[in-house]
This record gives structure tokens, sequence and C-alpha cells, in this order.
């Protein structure tokens, strides 16, 4: 809505507003960090727009940041050169949000206990609003790239409204000026800001100024070696490039030179972002060409499975001029991705088998992508099998099995690996199916997510083992030691015909078998036809 320049703020950024004012007051600092990761963003895009547009506004500007303080005033500024925006663009960007960030950053802040803990804002698409906790309004002047950009100037104190108007001449990109509040002021005195812009910073790859001075140096961690990064420096630039508040679960940093140049540097994340109800992530691992980034996010780099995965991959093999579009097909970048995601999925399975416990705490929150992987990635299908972790008849209380382990203590004249998928370990025990392959004393694994199933099936088979399901009809256990007296042919005929007219179309066929001990009968599922669970599946998915 408009009354002259007023707009209102969409109900989504009032709330983020809500929180960001009212109850925020941990790490206020990282305003800083947000503000000049939007200023490098907006750099960069400049970067890549001036690669294949010739009529940009101010084309002579330096890409760079500019920071300023002023003690008189009580002002911070952060200028850049980057893309700016158009009036329509001030409003999409600063007056609207999508849902699921609002929603999502107010979940996350309950749920992984951070709650007035600032530093979470960045992952959530609303890092320009943090700096509402330390300003008593906020200015933004800017000029888009395009040359029939408008000179305006944004501004709000952050309660409800936000106005934008023409301004005096800009030059391009954006202009960022805070009125800091009275319990704020440290955020205007030099000294300060250089200390936050050294801790948060240092990673951004566009020069920094402060008050004239360079304070940045520009440093390629991932091209470093291993003994030259201190762990602090790989948890900001973690945190940096990730806009992550958590601590990476694991990090692996490697350099190759065969098939390819690779220096990678790659983080798993402590939080999973998509049970948030953030949606589908991005791709998270950045493409560089000898530390020039070729495209923050590059789709088929990596299979779309590891979109949780962070961090850069820089190959010197490269072309430099590698244009966004001609990478996507790029044999050169298949080739990268699949190497890369070789080394980490074999790294991740030494990991898994040094440290059960750690890997068993992380598989607990990523499980989903695993299973999306063995389902998707028909070129890593084993490799991501090995990772993956269930409860079966054999594990005690919180302790899992991966397949490998399952095949290790599988009984001499086993034959498959069996499993059962049902809700919940009570359904599994106290139902007729699994006793013929206990008093076999063979392992049964647990499958409690309707999505198992179809992954156990795109899986087949693991070490040359088939899978089965415990209600199939392909499962052969041999003689049971069955004790007791059995009915006569005869008999056993009459009651097979007895209870198939009973059930009618209910059953396609009874018949006598040998895999109970205690209880009577159980239902199996006919060859080719769709499980119980895949039917309930599948009726789940109906509109
Ligand atoms: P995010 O950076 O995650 O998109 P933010 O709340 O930090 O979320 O910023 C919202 C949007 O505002 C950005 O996506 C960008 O389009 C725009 N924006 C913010 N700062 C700048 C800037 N300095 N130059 C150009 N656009 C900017
Ligand atoms: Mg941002």
């Amino acid at each position: 809505t408009t009354t002259g320049s007023t707009h209102e703020f969409q109900a989504e950024v009032k709330q983020v507003l809500d929180i960001v004012i009212h109850s925020l007051y941990t790490d206020r600092e990282i305003f800083i960090r947000e503000l000049v990761s939007n200023a490098a963003d907006a750099l960069e895009k400049m970067r890549l727009t001036q690669l294949t547009e010739n009529d940009v506004f101010g084309a002579e500007l330096p890409l760079e940041i500019h920071i300023t303080t002023d003690e008189t005033e009580g002002t911070l500024t952060i200028s850049d050169h980057g893309i700016g925006m158009t009036r329509a663009e001030l409003v999409e960007n600063l007056g609207t949000i999508a849902h699921s960030g609002s929603k999502a950053f107010a979940a996350a802040l309950k749920n992984a206990g951070k709650s007035g803990d600032a530093s979470v804002i960045g992952q959530f698409g609303v890092g320009f609003y943090s700096a509402f906790m330390v300003a008593d309004y906020v200015k933004v002047y800017t000029h888009s790239w395009r040359q029939d950009g408008e000179h305006l100037v944004w501004e709000s104190t952050g309660t409800g409204t936000y106005s934008i108007d023409e301004a005096p001449d800009q030059v391009r990109g954006c202009k960022i000026v805070i009125k800091l509040k009275e319990d704020a002021l440290e955020f205007c005195r030099p000294d300060r800001v250089k200390a936050i812009l050294a801790k948060y910073s240092n990673f951004v790859s566009f020069p920094i100024q402060l008050n004239a001075e360079r304070v940045n140096t520009v440093e390629a961690i991932w091209l470093k070696s291993k003994d030259e990064v201190t762990e602090e420096q790989y948890k900001a630039f973690y945190q940096f490039t990730a806009h992550a508040f958590d601590e990476p679960s694991y990090r692996l940093h490697f350099q190759a030179d065969a098939p390819l140049v690779i220096n990678a540097l790659l983080f798993l994340p402590e939080q999973n972002m998509e049970s948030f109800g953030m949606g589908q992530m991005e791709p998270g691992v950045g493409l560089y060409c000898k530390k020039v980034l070729i495209d923050p996010r590059p789709k088929k780099l990596l299979p779309e499975w590891m979109r949780f995965v962070r961090g850069v991959i820089d190959s010197e093999d490269l072309p430099l001029n590698i244009s966004r579009e001609s990478m996507q097909d790029s044999a050169l970048v298949r080739k990268l991705g699949e190497v890369v995601t070789k080394r980490l999925l074999k790294f991740l399975d030494k990991e898994a088998q040094d440290d059960g416990k750690k890997f068993q705490e992380f598989y607990a929150k990523f499980s989903r992508f695993f299973k999306e992987g063995v389902a998707t990635d028909f070129l890593n299908r084993d490799a991501i099998a090995k990772l993956l972790r269930f409860d079966s008849s054999l594990t005690g209380e919180g302790e899992v099995i991966g397949l490998a382990d399952y095949v290790a203590r599988m009984k001499e004249e086993q034959k498959a690996i069996y499993y059962q998928v049902a809700p919940s370990r009570k359904t599994i025990e106290t139902g007729p199916y699994l006793e013929a392959f206990k008093s076999k004393g063979y392992e049964v694994l647990y499958l409690y997510e309707p999505i198992d199933e179809y992954v156990v099936n795109s899986l087949r088979e693991f070490d040359g083992k088939p899978l089965q399901a415990v209600n199939s009809n392909e499962v052969d256990l041999g003689d049971l030691a069955n004790e007791g007296e059995s009915l006569s042919e005869g008999d056993t005929e009459t009651l097979c015909g007895w209870l198939k007219d009973s059930l009618a179309s209910g059953v396609e066929e009874v018949r006598s078998g040998k895999r109970l001990v205690n209880s009577p009968a159980l239902a199996i599922t006919p060859d080719g036809e769709m499980t119980p669970q895949m039917r309930q599946m599948m009726r789940a998915m109906k509109p």
C-alpha cells in the first residue's frame, strides 16, 4: 500500500522487524557482517553483469566497499558500487520477504536454542533488517546499474512503514546510512568497527576501506595448505561464506593434482536448514578458478542431494572466461563434481568408522539427503548406501547399524539382507513376520519412514546381497526347526480352501508355508504387486 512516498511493510517483514528490534540482544555487531555481505553480493552481481552488458551506469566506478564512521553525528555509513536498486527493486527487496524466511527464522531461534542470538539472522534471507537492532533510522541511497534508474533514497525507523523519495545525484550502488541508537554508539568508533570487520569480513573478495584505509586482505584460505589455517579461520570462513550460525560438523580440505587440479574446502553443517521449513536449499558450494568466483551456486557441479554441503571448489583447469551457462554442460565441470563427490563420500565413510557416535548424531539430522542420494544418484549409489543407518532386530537402545556391518555379521547360509517397513519398533516386534528370522538368527532391519522402502527398492542389493522385505514372496528361509504336530496334507488343503473362500477377493492365494513359528498365518505381497506401505504412500501423494 502507498500513500505518497510512504509504504507499509509486508506483514512478514513486520514480524521479522519485531523480533529484530525487541528480542535480539546478543551479538548485535553482526549487522555489520550482514550489510558488508550484501555489499559484496551486489558487487559480485555487478562484476558478472559487466561481463555481458556494456551500457552500465557509472561503468568506471571501482568494485569496492567504503565504510565511514562519524562520531559527532552518531552514524555509520556503508557504501558499495554494486548493482544498486531501482524503485521496484527497493520495494521488492527491502519491503517484502519470502514467507518461509520469517517463519523459519522464528522457528530457528526457538528450536536451535538460540533465542536472543542475532547471529542466526543471515541464513534466512533477512540479514538487512538486522540493522534495526542498532538504528534509530536507516537510509539507503541508491542508483541502479541501469541507465534509466532513478536517484533514490529509502528510509525507515523499522516500525511499520518506509518511504522512497527522489534523492540528489547518486553514484551507482548503495550507500546505507545508519543513525545509531543511544545504546549502540560503540558502532561509530573506528577501532570497534575495525575489530568487527577483522572478525567477520576478511573473506570478502572485494577491497574494504574503513575511513579511507584498507582493512581486509582478501584471503583464499582454500588455496593454503592445512597447517597454515587455524580452526578459528576455518570456522569464520564457513560462517561467512555459508551465512551460517552453527559450527560445521565435518570439514574436508584437500588438494589434488590428478585427474584435475583441485583445491577444495567443504563443510557439512550442524543444522539442517530444510528442517526449519526453509524449503529446498540451493546448492552451497561455490565454483572458483584461481580465486575468481565463477558461480556461487552452481546447479550442475555436485549432485542435487548434496545441496546441504557448503564451501568452495577451485580448479585452475577451468577456462577463466567460462560463462555460467556454458559451465552447466561442461564435461570438465561434471568431472570436477564427480571427483569431489567421490572424495567426500570416502571421507565420510572413514569418519563414520572412526567415530560412529558422532556420525550417528549427524546422520540423524541429515538422513533425508543420503536417502535421496541413493534413490537419485546412480553413479554414487553404492558409496552413499554405505552411509545409511538403520535400527534392527539386533541393535540396542540408541544403536544403529550400517549395511556393511550388517553383511559382516550375516549368518553363513543367509541369502539376503532382510528388512521390514513399519511405523515403529513395537509394530514390528509384536507382529508375526519377525519370528522365522529370529529363529534362524537372521538380523532384520527396521525401516520406519515411507521413503525408506523407495530407497531399498532403488538399491536392490548391497555388496552382492539382495535386499528383501520380510513380507516379500521371494524370501526363502529354507527349513525352520519347527516342532510340534503339523496338519496332514489333506487337512491343510481343506483349511487353505476354506480360508480362500472366506477371504474372497481380499487375497490372491492361500497356501501353507514354513515361515512361522508361533503365529498361525501372515500376509505376503505377491510378486510384482505394490506393498501395503507403497500403496499407502501413493494414496498419501494423491491430491
Ligand atoms: P539476502 O542477502 O539473504 O538476500 P538481505 O535481507 O540481507 O537478504 O537482503 C535483501 C535483499 O536486498 C538482497 O537480496 C538484495 O537484493 C537487496 N540488497 C541489500 N543490500 C543491497 C546492496 N548493498 N546493493 C544491492 N542490493 C541490496
Ligand atoms: Mg544478506
